[in-house]
């Protein structure tokens, strides 16, 4: 089928949902991907910040391989090996002790959420539901997920939202402070806001929600589904402020493109919830913690936390050389290899000049340009991804 014919056929048979860039992509390499007119890609949006291995990588194909010609589906009714590993994986590289598997971000949120609710009903009050949640959070687009997160851009048209949930500015304890009370369930935040704008909080903010969380007796939930699996340089992104949360949610990068969802938490909060009081007809299945398995493995024997961080310190160098050059480039931030480029105007034409160039970015929010590329990136390919944007500022 020709392109052009795509096009438009998408055009006529999806519901209207993206708004797509009018390439059709066919095939990726590490860093690389092609489209279906030969064209190459150096790819700094990794998916949305989901395949930190690179495209295609040897040893995640492997598992998928093997795994989809050993067993792909049993139900959640019985024991299977890979996702009892994954879990124990997780728990000894986190704070957690126990692990819930799910499959996206959003459904990893909903069951924090539900978790939270359950656990402080039956240790405190039926009246104690309500989540503080932040300003221009993502959390995910289920009707829990759209009403935790913080804004209304997301939200518009979907009303009625569900009752229980508190907004407050991002990296304000004070705020957190006044909207703590008797009925407050938990702090859900993301421990550096992903689509809201890549914003980093100042140093105190992880710690200084924790302290108010533990004299309030709430729960204190960190939405990794974007920082975690190395992203900002350490393997959860909690792991910089020296504290730890109660229950932590991830997703995007656990399986580098396979769906899959996991919420971490610890005991005895996991325990409030009991058999068939949450479940998951996909959650964890052999095949998809088998890619887990050999993606969290791979990433930690390549040790690429460490690496996102030398090559987010090398990137972040290289855009603060072009801020002093273009003086539409407000502020350049974020952590290892989540950063945000804030300009003076919309992000969207720099976006589509780097298409054209051959270098696919996103954006985070109107005026932010994001790159979140995959952690085997290195200096020359950063490079060459500097030189293009660049020219495209221009
Ligand atoms: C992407 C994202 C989500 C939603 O994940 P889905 O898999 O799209 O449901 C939730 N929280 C954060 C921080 C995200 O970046």
């Amino acid at each position: 089928m020709d392109t052009k014919t795509l096009l438009e056929w998408s055009d006529r048979y999806h519901v209207p949902t993206y708004a797509r860039a009018p390439i059709c992509l066919v095939r990726g390499e590490g860093m690389r991907v092609w489209d279906s007119e030969g064209r190459e890609y150096l790819d700094f949006a990794a998916g949305i910040a989901v395949v930190a291995l690179g495209h295609c990588h040897p040893r995640v194909t492997g598992a998928i391989q093997e795994a989809a010609a050993t067993l792909i589906h049993v139900s959640n009714l019985f024991y299977t090996a890979p996702q009892t590993q994954l879990a124990r994986l997780l728990c000894e590289h986190s704070f957690g002790d126990r692990v819930f598997f799910c499959n996206s971000g959003a459904e990893a949120n909903e069951s924090a959420i539900k978790l939270a609710r359950r656990y402080s009903r039956e240790h405190f009050a039926s009246d104690r539901y309500e989540i503080i949640a932040m300003q221009n959070s993502f959390h995910g687009r289920t009707l829990a997920t759209l009403t935790a997160t913080g804004q209304e851009k997301y939200r518009h048209g979907f009303e009625p939202l569900m009752p229980g949930f508190k907004h407050v500015p991002y990296n304000d304890l004070r705020a957190v402070e006044r909207a703590l009370d008797s009925r407050t369930a938990a702090v859900l935040v993301e421990p550096i806001q992903g689509e809201g704008g890549v914003n980093v909080p100042d140093d105190g903010y992880l710690p200084g929600l924790r302290k108010l969380c533990d004299e309030a007796g709430a729960l204190l939930i960190l939405d990794e589904v974007q920082t975690g699996m190395g992203r900002t340089g350490a393997l959860w992104a909690y792991q910089h402020s020296g504290v730890e949360p109660d229950i932590m949610t991830l997703a995007k990068a656990l399986a580098n493109g396979i769906p899959i969802g996991a919420m971490v938490a610890r005991d005895p909060v996991a325990r409030a919830l009991t058999a068939g009081s949450h479940a998951s007809t996909f959650g964890g299945t052999p095949f998809v913690a088998s890619v887990a398995l050999a993606t969290l493995t791979t990433l930690l024997e390549e040790k690429l936390p460490e690496r996102a961080a030398r090559m987010g310190r090398h990137l972040t160098a290289g855009l603060l050389a072009l801020k002093a050059k273009h003086p539409v480039i407000r502020e350049v931030r974020g952590k290892g290899l989540l950063i945000g480029i804030e300009l003076t105007r919309p992000a969207a034409p720099v976006v589509v000049a780097c298409l054209e160039a051959g270098l696919l970015i996103l954006t985070a929010g109107d005026t932010v340009l994001r790159l979140a590329p995959p952690l085997i990136v290195d200096e020359a390919t950063c490079d060459r991804a500097l030189a293009i944007l660049d020219a495209a500022l221009r």
